[in-house]
């Protein structure tokens, strides 16, 4: 295993006898370890659960690109929680996208429906995810590097199944690997603490908010889409929150049940509370309120849903994340801290060393409005050659939202030039090829695969003062996804889950 393109690991399973085995052990330790998701058949009685799609090997990753990923999060969690706090940038940013976007513009609305009466709640809490692929670049000795393909600062998911997978990868190594036929007897399997790390951020804020002012118990919820099939990733967060030394009450509300399930004091304070339909004789206040839900257009079908992330914003609920740092993670501010020349970054990130460490992990982003740069980005994409190294992405979360090579010039045909401004324009990183193989729904694929590693951040700051409280790299996920296919989700059935070989 000298180098990620050569040799001979993953092995490519020839056998069946050893495919069964491996394949046998592994939906055998996802149930009996919770690596699953809820199946997409009629499961009335709610009783059903599925592996969730993953690697029978750990993919290969350069250990200095995993290294570097890790060691940058603290810095990209501060520079998360700045931008969070600069009402005026984002606002401008908001207003170059709004005109195409209905949903950045109403998300907005809701931040500046609150401001007028008064933020009562100074914290915020962003549990975060930055994503990266490498990069090798050919125009310097074919030198690895990681880029970032986005940042996530509301609802960033798998941090539950990822742990798991880290698992299940350290297991086979103990118990299979060394029994193949080509014998793998050595693997560099770093730990992964996604679940303590996210639920550590969790926990800080709880204690931050401190004790009730009115005599209630202090609680987390979790607000969620109804019909999650991703559960048990979330669960296993949910289940981290509480220690062997302290009971955190947390409990699971959907977004659609907000105003129905919780109100705010009459009080100046405006706490939130919240009464668990199975004992309406009890109320919580909410101390945190954590967003799995609430990221795109699909979860606001109504002015009510609308009304019920305003009461959270308007609360005293540490939100995470609050409506500016979800607006925080548009691909917008994406693209303008990457834009050379007037270094954005730098007025964020004063420090040259730590802002030379961010620049070098970005790549070319391009806007697509009626500025000089937007303007030649407009050539690139409406010419049939050049969109082929670009992905075109709106102001969305959760997958399945972007437009790919020659779907560029297509999609840009059908909207309005007035809109072209929302979109942004990203050179597609193109990492070294690899293959293993996927067990999904039962059935392997074995093939080229391409990894995209997410490192999750914790981050909790004031927004009175900018001082941030609680500042953590949380650990990892890898995602795996055929190379035929662009888009990588795992919940949007594209991917699948993996854990890192150090090489
Ligand atoms: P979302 O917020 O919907 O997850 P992403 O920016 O992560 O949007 O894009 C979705 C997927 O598209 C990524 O997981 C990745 O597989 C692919 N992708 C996005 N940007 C790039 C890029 N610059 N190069 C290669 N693949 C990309
Ligand atoms: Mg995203
Ligand atoms: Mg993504």
């Amino acid at each position: 295993m000298s180098s990620l393109t050569g040799g001979s690991y993953p092995p490519s399973l020839d056998d069946d006898r050893e495919k069964d085995r491996l394949v046998q052990t592994t939906k055998d330790w996802s149930i009996a370890n919770g690596l699953a998701v809820r199946p997409a058949v009629e499961d009335p009685a709610g009783i059903l659960a599925i592996n969730a799609p993953v690697t029978l090997f750990p993919s290969p990753f350069p250990k200095s690109c995993f290294e570097e990923a890790k060691v940058i999060q603290a810095s990209y969690n501060e520079l998360y929680s700045r931008i969070s706090q600069d009402e005026e940038f984002l606002g401008s940013l908001v207003q170059e996208v709004a005109g195409g976007d209905d949903f950045i513009a109403k998300l907005w609305n809701v931040h500046l429906k609150v401001k007028a009466e008064g933020y009562v709640q100074p914290l915020t809490l962003g549990l975060f995810r930055s994503d990266y692929m490498v990069h090798q670049d050919t125009e310097n000795n074919n030198a690895l590097q990681i880029k970032q393909v986005e940042f996530n600062t509301i609802a960033s998911s798998f941090g539950g199944l990822s742990a798991q997978t880290s698992l299940l990868h350290k297991c086979l190594a103990q118990t299979e690997y060394p029994f193949l036929q080509s014998p793998i007897s050595s693997l560099s399997l770093p730990e992964n603490q996604s679940v303590q790390g996210l639920a550590a951020g969790l926990r800080a804020a709880y204690h931050a908010y401190g004790k009730s002012a009115i005599s209630h118990p202090t609680c987390v919820i979790f607000l969620v889409q109804d019909g999650e099939r991703n559960i048990f990733d979330q669960r296993h967060l949910e289940y981290a929150v509480s220690t062997p030394t302290e009971s955190i009450p947390v409990f699971r509300l959907g977004f659609s049940q907000i105003l129905s399930h919780t109100r705010i004091a009459p009080t100046p304070e405006r706490q939130l509370l919240y009464t668990p339909p199975h004992n309406p004789s009890l109320s919580f206040e909410v101390a945190v309120a954590y967003l799995r839900a609430g990221y795109g257009p699909g979860d606001y079908p109504s002015p009510e849903a609308w009304e019920a992330r305003y009461t959270v914003e308007r609360s005293a609920a540490i939100a995470c994340p609050s409506v500016l740092t979800q607006l925080a993670g548009m691909k917008k501010v994406q693209q303008v801290l990457a834009t050379p020349g007037f270094s954005v970054l730098s007025k964020f990130v004063p420090d040259k060393a730590q802002h030379d460490a961010l620049w070098k992990t970005f790549t070319n982003i391009y806007p697509l409005d009626r500025s000089a740069a937007g303007m030649d980005a407009r050539s690139l994409a409406q010419d049939p050659v050049e969109c082929q190294k670009y992905v075109m992405k709106p102001q969305r979360e959760g997958g399945g939202n972007n437009f790919y090579r020659s779907a560029i010039p297509e999609q840009l045909k059908v909207i309005p030039e007035d809109h072209w401004g929302s979109f942004i324009l990203m050179e597609l990183i193109t990492p070294p090829p690899l293959a293993n193989t996927i067990l999904r729904a039962g059935k392997l694929e074995q093939g080229g695969v391409i990894c995209e590693l997410g490192v999750y951040g914790t981050c909790l700051w004031d927004r009175n003062n900018g001082k941030v409280l609680h500042n953590e790299e949380a650990g990892y996920l890898l995602r795996t996804k055929g190379n035929q296919s662009e888009e990588g989700g795992v919940a949007a059935g594209y991917g699948c889950m993996d854990s890192v070989a150090l090489v």
